[in-house]
C-alpha cells in the first residue's frame, strides 16, 4: 500500500485535459492507495462552497468516489483555493488539514505544507495572504452573490499573473532560512511542499542533520505524484 501526494493541478473548465487526468487518476491509481493529501491549488480557483462549476463538480464528484471506495482523502488550502469549508468536506468525503501539518505513515514522519508560506521574499504576496486567510474577509467575501465572487477571483488570478510576470523568479522560490527553520521547529528530517511549480527532490543539512525537501510538480503538462510507501517516497510524472 501507499500514500499519494499531488498539489498544483490548478483545475480549471479553459483546459478540460488536467481535469480529465485527474479524474482518471482517481478513478485509477488512487484507487488502490490508503491515502491521498492534496497540498493545495486543486483548482484554479475556489469561489466557495456552493461553487456551481460543472467542470469542478465533476472532480469533486470523482474525489467522493475515491474516498467511498476506502481511499482516505486529505486537503490543504493553496494561494487559489483556500475558501473550502465543511460542505466540500461532506461533498468529497475528505479531511482539511492544517499547513503546515506533520504526518506519519510507514514509520516516517513529513511535514506538508502548499509552500506559498515559505516564499517570504515576496513580501508583497505575503500580505495579500495575510488579508485573504483572515476570517472576517472571509466571511465577508463569502456573504457576496455567487457571480459576483466569480468576477473578483477572475480579475484576482489577472493580478497575480501579473504580480508573477514582474518578479524575479528567486523572490517567489522558498527563503532558505524559512525552510531552515521550519526542519528545526517541527524536528523532521523531510518536507513534503507544491505551489513553486518546481518538482524535485533536494538533500540539504540543517545543524549537520540530513534533511530531505520534497517538491512536488504542477499537472499543466503532465501529472505529478508523490508515492510514500514503505520504501520511502518516490516523485514520478504522469504522462497525459
Ligand atoms: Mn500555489
Amino acid at each position: 500500500m501507499a500514500a499519494l501526494v499531488v498539489s498544483d493541478l490548478h483545475i480549471d473548465a479553459a483546459q478540460p485535459g488536467i481535469g480529465e487526468q485527474f479524474i482518471g487518476f482517481l478513478d485509477g491509481e488512487a484507487a488502490g492507495a490508503e491515502a491521498l493529501y492534496v497540498l493545495g491549488d486543486l483548482f484554479e480557483a475556489w469561489i466557495g462552497d456552493d461553487d456551481d462549476d460543472p467542470h469542478r463538480r465533476a472532480v469533486v464528484a470523482a474525489l467522493q468516489r475515491l474516498s467511498a471506495r476506502g481511499t482516505e482523502l486529505y486537503f490543504q488550502y493553496g494561494n487559489r483555493d483556500f475558501l473550502y469549508g465543511e460542505r466540500f468536506e461532506r461533498d468529497t468525503g475528505g479531511t482539511l488539514l492544517a499547513d503546515p501539518v506533520i504526518v506519519t505513515r510507514f514509520g516516517r514522519r513529513a511535514l506538508l505544507a502548499h509552500g506559498d508560506a515559505l516564499c517570504t521574499d515576496d513580501v508583497p504576496y505575503q500580505r495579500l495572504r495575510a488579508l485573504v486567510r483572515d476570517a472576517a474577509w472571509q466571511q465577508a467575501f463569502l456573504a457576496l452573490p455567487r457571480g459576483t465572487r466569480a468576477l473578483l477571483a477572475d480579475e484576482a488570478r489577472r493580478g497575480s499573473r501579473q504580480h508573477t510576470a514582474g518578479q524575479a523568479p528567486m523572490l517567489m522560490d522558498v527563503n532558505p532560512g524559512t525552510l531552515a527553520a521550519l526542519f528545526r521547529a517541527a524536528e523532521v528530517d523531510t518536507i513534503v511542499h507544491g505551489h513553486t511549480h518546481r518538482p524535485g527532490v533536494h538533500s540539504l543539512e540543517v545543524d549537520g542533520r540530513p534533511c530531505t525537501r520534497i517538491v512536488t510538480g504542477d499537472w499543466y503538462g503532465e501529472g505529478s505524484v508523490l508515492r510514500w510507501d514503505a520504501d520511502g517516497f518516490e516523485l514520478g510524472r504522469r504522462p497525459r
